[in-house]
């Protein structure tokens, strides 16, 4: 195959491949509900499809309880304000902005810990050196839906008295050894936006067993307010809408097909491109049954001969749009940069991932021909490496 890099043009797609594309339901049973919508007027405050959904989810993954939110960020922030943490949280770089920004916005300072440079999740042998008299909670993030060490988490948790509590955005329909990734730790955090495997446009959800915990988070998306005359806590708006559950209602069903078709295609880009030399896929820790959330391959320039950035600008000349997630680390935020876990040297294996990873296109209605072209072109870029990285450096 010619590359379009090298010949100056004609990318092999027409239309652009983007990293990820939602799971739409039938538009028939969409319509039903909102016809109800109609009926009934109820739009939102925990109107029938909303409290539908909660019991839906509830079961669909074995979970104690769950509420749902306007979007998975509010859900995180009430979580931390629910279990009224304070203090320090130690918790992950490498992760998506919201994580950390849920921690500075309750007025506590995010303590970041490095790294595992196999599954990406945080280094469990590194939590308890960052523990101090001010820690309250640990807050990992499940890295592509793919979980942490929740074991060893929680001994470290149990042993300092510490919250756990997880974003677990990326990791709807997840197991480990049988169970909902959900019922890890104190409490989780599920994201329903548009780019995540199961959504309702936007959306999410905290799953716990903690029944107090629970019933405060119901308080706190609802302003606070417990009667028509009090308000007895700091809370905020954090509730979903009835369109957006009616939504998630008629796309559950349709998941666990999207998640096997997923899979095929994360298999077909791990056995297409696990001879290239330099190239590093995300390791799955055992007893795990995946979503497939996300693909993606970690780059070593010495050895696959160009770096992640080449990489990308060879694709994105075909119309192919990869993703850097997560890049850069939260520690490199001008907001965050100034703190004292920050700095790059105490967090070498983060540095080194987030310099080096990137998303391939990965959801389910995306064809294995794509895959395979796609496939062809990693490996074309390979052979090509001198003549691309003339042509980029000219
Ligand atoms: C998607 C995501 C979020 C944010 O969720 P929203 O529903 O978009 O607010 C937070 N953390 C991680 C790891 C995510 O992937």
């Amino acid at each position: 195959m010619k590359l379009a890099l090298l010949l100056g043009g004609k990318p092999v797609f027409k239309s652009p491949i983007y990293v990820t594309k939602p799971v739409l339901p039938s538009m028939e049973q969409f319509v039903e509900r909102i016809k109800l919508i109609f009926k009934t007027g109820i739009l939102t405050n925990s109107g029938p499809f909303s409290v539908e959904l909660e019991k839906t989810i509830t079961k669909y993954l074995g979970v104690s309880d769950c509420a749902l939110l306007c979007n998975g960020t509010i859900a995180l922030q009430l979580a931390l304000s629910s279990y009224r943490l304070s203090g320090e949280i130690i918790t992950t770089p490498f992760t998506f902005p919201a994580t950390v920004h849920v921690i500075a916005l309750n007025q506590i300072t995010p303590v970041f810990c490095d790294i595992d440079s196999d599954t990406y999740n945080i280094d469990v042998r590194q939590i308890e050196n960052l523990i101090t008299t001010k820690t309250t909670a640990i807050l990992p993030v499940h890295v592509y839906g793919v979980p942490c060490d929740v074991e060893a988490i929680d001994i470290i948790a149990k042993r300092h008295g510490l919250r756990v509590i997880y974003d677990a955005a990326p990791a709807f329909g997840v197991q480990y050894k049988g169970r909902s990734i959900g019922n890890f730790g104190d409490a989780s955090m599920f994201s329903f936006h548009g780019t995540k495997i199961f959504s309702t446009f936007e959306g999410g959800a905290l799953v716990s067993s903690d029944d107090y915990f629970m019933q405060r988070v119901r308080i706190l998306r609802n302003f606070g307010i417990i009667s028509e005359t009090e308000v007895i806590s700091l809370g905020i708006n954090g509730k979903i809408n009835e369109i957006q559950c009616a939504f998630g209602l008629a796309t559950l069903d349709l998941i666990k097909d999207e998640i096997a078709k997923r899979k095929y295609l994360y298999n077909k880009y791990t056995n297409g491109l696990k001879n290239l030399p330099g190239l590093y896929f995300q390791k799955i820790p055992k007893d795990i049954e995946q979503n497939y959330q996300y693909f993606s391959i970690r780059i070593n320039k010495e050895e696959y001969g160009l770096n992640r950035d080449e990489l990308t600008l060879v694709l994105r000349e075909e119309n192919i749009f990869p993703r850097k997630y997560y890049y850069p680390l939260c520690s490199q935020y001008p907001i965050y940069k100034g703190l004292p876990f920050s700095k790059p040297d105490i967090l070498p294996v983060a540095t080194n991932v987030t310099e080096n990873i990137l998303c391939l296109p990965l959801y389910g209605i995306l064809s294995p021909e794509i895959v395979d072209i796609i496939i062809e072109i990693i490996h074309q870029a390979h052979k090509d490496r001198d003549k691309i990285l003339k042509i980029l450096n000219k």
